[in-house]
């Protein structure tokens, strides 16, 4: 079964092609067929991965999947939250949003108090939509829940993770392979409710 990814990142091709190739899906990058990025317009990720799936389909008429994600702090009222990828700006790089992130939350605490660890979670919402017009999106949620730590450690992963600590990890996301962070992560979540649903409703291995 062929399927375009509602997405340009190489990163997200390569990883959930990886998962996907043993159920027979063969992932195609939206770019591939020229499709023009959808204004994330919507408020959830859940919209807002509705809104990518929908344009990929629309411009390929093939079946998209598309992931949406994003970390939120608590003490930042759940921010960057679906504003993950343009935290510090539209065209923020993720050394621009993890300064940004380190600002707003050193801006967060009182000087009395010396706290450099702050709790958060990452999100990911996967859709799927057999055609443009589908009403029944399959929708699959994961979050991954830890700490955002104000100092970084570790350069693997991407976004956030070298500040994030998920719990009971004892090194930041940052430092983990990309095997481990799958298997614990928001997406890899995401990814396995997926293809439990797939391998029930559609025609995949
Ligand atoms: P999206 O591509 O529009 O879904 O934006 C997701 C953004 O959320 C990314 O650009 C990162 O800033 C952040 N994010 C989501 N998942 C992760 C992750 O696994 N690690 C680090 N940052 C992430």
């Amino acid at each position: 079964m062929d399927m375009v990814l509602a997405s340009g990142n190489q990163k997200k091709l390569r990883e959930l092609a990886d998962i996907l190739q043993p159920l027979g899906i063969r992932l195609l990058p939206q770019s591939e067929f020229g499709v023009p990025e959808a204004d994330e317009t919507g408020l959830t990720f859940v919209e807002n991965a509705i809104i990518k799936a929908r344009n990929a389909a629309m411009h390929t008429g093939l079946p998209a999947i598309s992931d949406d994600s994003g970390l939120e702090v608590d003490a930042l009222k759940g921010a960057p939250g679906i504003y993950s990828a343009r935290f510090a700006g539209p065209d923020a790089s993720d050394a621009d949003n993890n300064a940004e992130l380190v600002r707003q939350l050193r801006a967060s605490v009182s000087q009395a108090d010396s706290t450099d660890t702050f709790s958060a979670r990452y999100q990911c919402v996967i859709v799927f939509m057999r055609h443009a017009e589908d009403p029944v999106p399959i929708i699959c949620q994961g979050s991954w829940e830890g700490a955002i730590h104000l100092t970084p450690q570790g350069h693997g992963g991407f976004g956030y993770d070298p500040h994030f600590f998920a719990h009971g990890a004892g090194c930041s996301a940052a430092e983990m392979s990309a095997t481990e962070k799958h298997r614990l992560s928001h997406r890899g979540k995401a990814l396995a409710d997926f293809m439990a649903v797939a391998r029930q409703r559609l025609p995949v291995r």
